[in-house]
């Protein structure tokens, strides 16, 4: 197991702001694998809930962990995040401990060495689904349901770009201790990852947004992720209008909201703002009336933010 376990202290397991599948199980399995090691540790979230996750955890009848406010203070584990921009209220003041995670080496620091384990996998639930395994801990069938869920929601059932054969290998076992049949459950998730229902504008630009911080400006990325599309683009106008209020409201150089098609493997993007042109330039497409059209885009991380980071950096 990792870590070091003389401490005493209680542990706050925490994913990013505005969270999604991936980081509310893998906050809760997790804090089940440090209590499996002694540690006294308590899965946390950062926001609200999503429809999907929500269905999740009702599936497999597990509670929703507490909110979690403010981390000043406290002993953290960060689950699927490494940035302050997507850490709750107070993480620059709180006590990092771990962090685990499948994105790129983000901006935190510690004052003491931390056990970090970041990997190039689909989603955060497949690096502790490996981390169970290696300690020899069981994997109980809720627990694996809902690491099951993580990895299908983040890797779209298996078809985004990030899949990888761990993710693949990892899916098929958690979902035999699970029970379930993932691509039947699969297609459940995606139906409701996609449920765009009453959703005001503002929240399908905000529900599922990370900001950036580029050479000293933000900017902020949506994603709509559905099965029905043109139930989105088909409010282009409010949402455009909305997109400039929140742009203006928030001083984002660029707001982008991508609209990705989950069946069709295809990404329609709206940008609002001054530095519109260059994500038009980044992402080698053209801009009609402030749309572009991204064929085979599905991944925000690994297809949309690596070129425009480059652009606002380099
Ligand atoms: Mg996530
Ligand atoms: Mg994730
Ligand atoms: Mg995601």
């Amino acid at each position: 197991m990792t870590g070091e376990p003389e401490e005493e202290e209680k542990h706050y397991i925490v994913g990013h702001k505005q969270p999604d599948t991936d980081t509310i199980v893998s906050a809760i399995a997790y804090s089940r694998l440090q209590e499996a090691s002694g540690r006294d540790a308590v899965a946390v979230r950062a926001g609200d809930l999503n429809p999907e996750t929500e269905f999740v955890l009702e599936k497999f009848d597990v509670d929703e962990p507490e909110l979690l406010e403010d981390a000043s203070g406290k002993s953290v584990i960060m689950v699927d995040h490494n940035v302050y921009s997507q850490a709750v209220e107070g993480m620059e003041d709180a006590k990092v401990r771990q962090v685990i995670d499948h994105h790129r080496l983000g901006d935190i620091e510690t004052s003491e060495p931390i056990y970090v384990r970041i990997e190039p996998v689909g989603s955060t639930a497949t690096i502790i689904t490996d981390m169970y395994l290696e300690a020899g801990v069981e994997i109980d069938r809720k627990t694996s349901g809902l690491l099951l869920s993580g990895l299908l929601s983040d890797t779209v059932v298996l078809r985004s770009p990030t899949t990888t054969d761990v993710d693949r290998r990892v899916a098929g076992e958690l979902a035999e201790r699970a029970g379930v049949d993932y691509e039947e459950y699969g297609k459940e998730i995606l139906s409701k990852k996609s449920e765009i229902g009453e959703k005001s504008p503002r929240e399908m630009i905000l529900g599922d947004f990370k900001e950036y911080d580029w050479s000293g400006e933000t900017v902020g990325i949506g994603q709509v992720e559905t099965v029905e599309p043109e139930k989105v683009l088909e409010q282009k106008e409010t949402l455009i209008d909305t997109m400039e209020d929140i742009g203006e409201e928030r001083g984002y150089p660029l707001l982008v909201l991508l609209i990705t098609d989950l069946l069709e493997e295809h990404t329609e993007a709206f940008a609002v703002g001054k530095e519109k042109d260059r994500f038009e330039d980044a992402l080698e497409t053209e801009m009609d009336d402030s749309q572009a059209s991204l064929p085979g885009v599905m991944s925000r991380k690994k297809q949309v933010v690596p070129p425009l980071e480059e652009s606002f950096q380099g």
